[in-house]
């Protein structure tokens, strides 16, 4: 007789993992479906880790060879051992998916290893058992979304995931969509040699991000090396023996002209993922985009399903997955889970990094809300100058009445860290004198910060 469950999870990316892990804390009965051959979803396996793997690596060869002699470090003969770094990677990635096995045994997690089908509600098949669950929670995640015209085959047009596989730096790296993802992999390779042109349908890099960050950081990235065509869409390709020949013309329509690529990065989005799952044929209803509706407890329409992670509305972010999986759980086992979507933030992982937490300048303005903006460049930061990181600065922005600190806007050094003090303030309520008369170790990147949140005020102290 198969096991029954509390809690069965089908996918064990961030968010059902940890949903798994949180259930069981809570001495819920419970089971992680996975239909990968490891644990960690696309994150740990095909995402976040080994994307942050390769951009570590790559920025050090970065600095060994433009970065390190200026700090009088003279370092010759550089080369690069490209399968060496893949192979690093991989260990990375190995450690990871071990370490959420680990868990799953410390914490009593039943994986069930094969593709989760709801068969009905209550009931879960896998690998030909079916299995009776309390309450399913569904988080499978997302995949990349296709172009008319592009034929991936993951060697010469690639998604994130063959991106990631490369055994060659390419000549000519043609990245379609100038989103995270696209940047950072195509810094990864910029920085390895490739030469690297970003083609982008909208006017503007990762359009959810404050204008002004924006503007700067495309700035920072073309210094770099890196080409853009915005404005641009492409219409189709042709593969041959050496490469790709890419169609495309302007957004609004015009003349038609071609570029030749050795490696094509399709990177235009991600979308839901629910293929096979069998939840429609469950009652389970879907949105437009083939997302799992759900209300604010993570409940879809039928009573005992729930969905979190990529697979519902809202950023496609592992750590919003993981919160997600928390809350959900916790709702579960009758305690009251809940998501601050105002306080996730969000980080490109080039250099330098870009972060953002809460409201944007546009999105204020649309809301009528107004706000003050205490702005404060890294080149007026002792830390950031000791470390030659200068780009970029820091953006608070404050409710004008009441100083609520509603959203920050960080370009440079390390931006992913520095940002976590500022979510933690809009987690409290903070307003921008509670960061403003708060203690930063001096010298350091965070000190930015606190004098962001002084000229919300009017009275930065060093510029
Ligand atoms: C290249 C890349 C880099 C990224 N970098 C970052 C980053 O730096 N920071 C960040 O926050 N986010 C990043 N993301 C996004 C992040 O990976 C996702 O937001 C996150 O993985 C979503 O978690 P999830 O649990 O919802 O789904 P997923 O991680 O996609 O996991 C879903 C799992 O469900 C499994 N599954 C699906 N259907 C079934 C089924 N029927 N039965 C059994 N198993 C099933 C899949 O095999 C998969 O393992 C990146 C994504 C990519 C592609």
């Amino acid at each position: 007789m198969p096991e029954s469950f509390d809690v069965i999870v089908i996918g064990a990316g961030p968010g059902g993992y940890v949903a798994a892990i949180r259930a069981a804390q809570l001495g819920l009965r419970t089971a992680c479906v996975e239909s990968r051959e490891t644990l960690g979803g696309t994150c740990l396996n095909v995402g976040c880790i080994p994307s942050k793997a390769l951009l570590q690596s790559s920025e050090h060869f970065e600095e060994a060879n433009h970065k390190l002699a200026q700090h009088g470090v003279t370092v010759k003969g550089v080369s690069l051992d490209l399968a060496r770094m893949q192979a690093r990677k991989g260990e990375v990635v190995t450690a990871n998916v071990k370490g959420v096995e680990f868990l799953f045994k410390k914490n009593k997690v039943t994986w069930l290893k094969g593709k989760g089908r709801i068969a009905a509600p209550g009931k879960v098949e896998v690998a030909g058992e079916t299995y009776d669950a309390k309450n399913i929670i569904i988080a499978t995640g997302s995949e990349s979304v296709p172009l008319k015209g592009l034929e991936v085959d993951e060697k010469r047009i690639v998604t994130s995931t063959g991106a990631l596989e490369l055994d060659k730096v390419p000549k000519h790296l043609v990245v379609i969509g100038g989103g995270v993802i696209g940047l950072e992999l195509g810094s990864v390779w910029k920085r390895l040699g490739a030469e690297v042109t970003v083609i982008e349908f909208l006017d503007r890099l990762i359009p959810t991000m404050d204008a002004e960050l924006g503007k700067q950081f495309e700035r920072v990235l073309a210094k770099q090396g890196i080409k853009f065509k915005l404005k641009t869409k492409v219409t189709g390709s042709k593969l041959d023996a050496k490469g790709v020949t890419l169609t495309m013309e302007p957004a609004a329509g015009g003349a038609s002209e071609e570029l030749r690529a050795d490696v094509v990065l399709l990177s235009i989005g991600r979308r839901a993922y629910s293929e096979g799952l069998g939840a429609q044929d469950a009652g389970v209803a879907l949105d437009d985009r083939g997302r799992v509706v759900v209300d604010g407890k993570f409940a879809t329409n039928v009573p005992g399903i729930y969905a979190i992670g990529d697979v519902i509305a809202g950023p496609m972010l592992a750590h919003k997955a993981e919160e997600e999986g928390v809350a959900v759980a916790e709702i579960i086992a009758g305690q009251h889970g809940h998501v601050n979507y105002a306080a996730i933030p969000s980080v490109v992982y080039t250099w330098p990094e870009v972060a953002s937490v809460g409201e944007t300048e546009e999105q204020l303005k649309a809301r009528g809300v107004d706000y003050k903006v205490g702005k404060f460049p890294f080149t007026a930061n002792g830390r950031a100058r000791a470390m030659a990181e200068t780009d970029g600065f820091v953006k608070i922005l404050a409710d004008k009445t009441t100083d609520r600190v509603l959203g920050a806007h960080i370009l440079g050094a390390d931006a992913g860290t520095v940002i976590a003090e500022i979510v933690t303030a809009i987690e409290f309520g903070a307003s921008a004198e509670d960061i403003a008369r708060t203690s930063h170790a001096h010298p350091s990147l965070n000190e930015a910060v606190k004098e962001a949140a002084l000229a919300v005020d009017g009275r930065a102290l060093h510029i």
